[in-house]
């Protein structure tokens, strides 16, 4: 069952998804070689509750954190650790989401740590690329294989591995709501109507697509070792054109 947002809906997880951006406001100042996963965490948290807002990932599923820390092989849900810190060259990609008047506002952004080796970098640019191809056919009249095949077609044109097993999500009362959105076509005829919100958020690889869950049950990791990167908001359609909630 999709929900469709009603106007005072809209308006709360326009405000969330506004907290959700000035985490990575902050974080993209902090980010540096030497500083922990868990002091990331600890800050994100910080501007969450001074917001008036809850951390949507803590507790969820028996989640430990505020956010997901994702270091190079790793592509989604690390658990943020004080003995985890970041190095130069290193990729990393931060989830946060924020739950503000019973709305939620999910986004992840991967960041680079100084200096990554060029190839690397051509895979930020280009995840991030696939993030906005597939956003810009988030509008009523179009279906979810538009904004799947829109991201995929960035995706291969480069040669990047799609992760299969995780993709973009309804969003809004709950994190995850319907529909399910694969970041590769499937042929998904479900028609995208005005004030449908979706979490869209490609995970592409440097090598190939196929991933491996930690014994941990959380971490996810390419399973060649190669480095991946995630992007992802909010974002509502609308017959204005999309609005991303996650930005400031
Ligand atoms: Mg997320
Ligand atoms: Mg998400």
């Amino acid at each position: 069952m999709i929900h469709r947002k009603s106007r005072d809906e809209i308006k709360k997880m326009i405000h969330a998804g506004h907290i959700v951006a000035l985490v990575h406001q902050k974080m993209k100042e902090v980010l540096e070689p030497g500083i922990s996963t868990k002091e990331l965490d600890n800050i994100a948290m910080k501007i969450i509750k001074e917001n008036r807002a809850i951390p949507t990932f803590l507790g969820y599923g028996g989640f430990p954190a505020s956010i997901c820390t994702s270091i190079n092989e790793h592509v989604v849900h690390g658990i943020p650790s004080e003995n985890e810190t970041l190095k130069e060259g290193d990729i990393i990609a931060i989830d946060v989401g924020a739950t503000y008047g019973g709305m939620v506002g999910d986004s992840a952004w991967s960041y680079e740590i100084g200096k990554v080796s060029p190839e690397v970098h051509k895979l930020m640019v280009t995840t991030e690329e696939s993030l906005f191809a597939g956003i810009e056919q988030m509008k009523p009249g179009n279906v979810l294989d538009d904004i799947s095949k829109a991201i995929e077609a960035v995706a291969n044109r480069e040669g990047y591995g799609i992760v299969r097993q995780y993709g973009g999500h309804g969003v809004g009362h709950e994190m995850h709501e319907d529909p399910f959105l694969y970041n590769y076509s499937v042929g998904d005829k479900t028609l995208i109507k005005s004030n449908m919100a979706i979490a869209i958020e490609p995970m592409l690889n440097l090598g190939c697509d196929d991933v491996v869950v930690a014994s941990d049950g959380w971490k996810v990791s390419t399973k060649d070792g190669k480095p991946s990167a995630h992007f992802e908001h909010t974002v509502i359609a609308t017959d204005d054109g999309p609005i991303i909630t996650t930005k400031l």
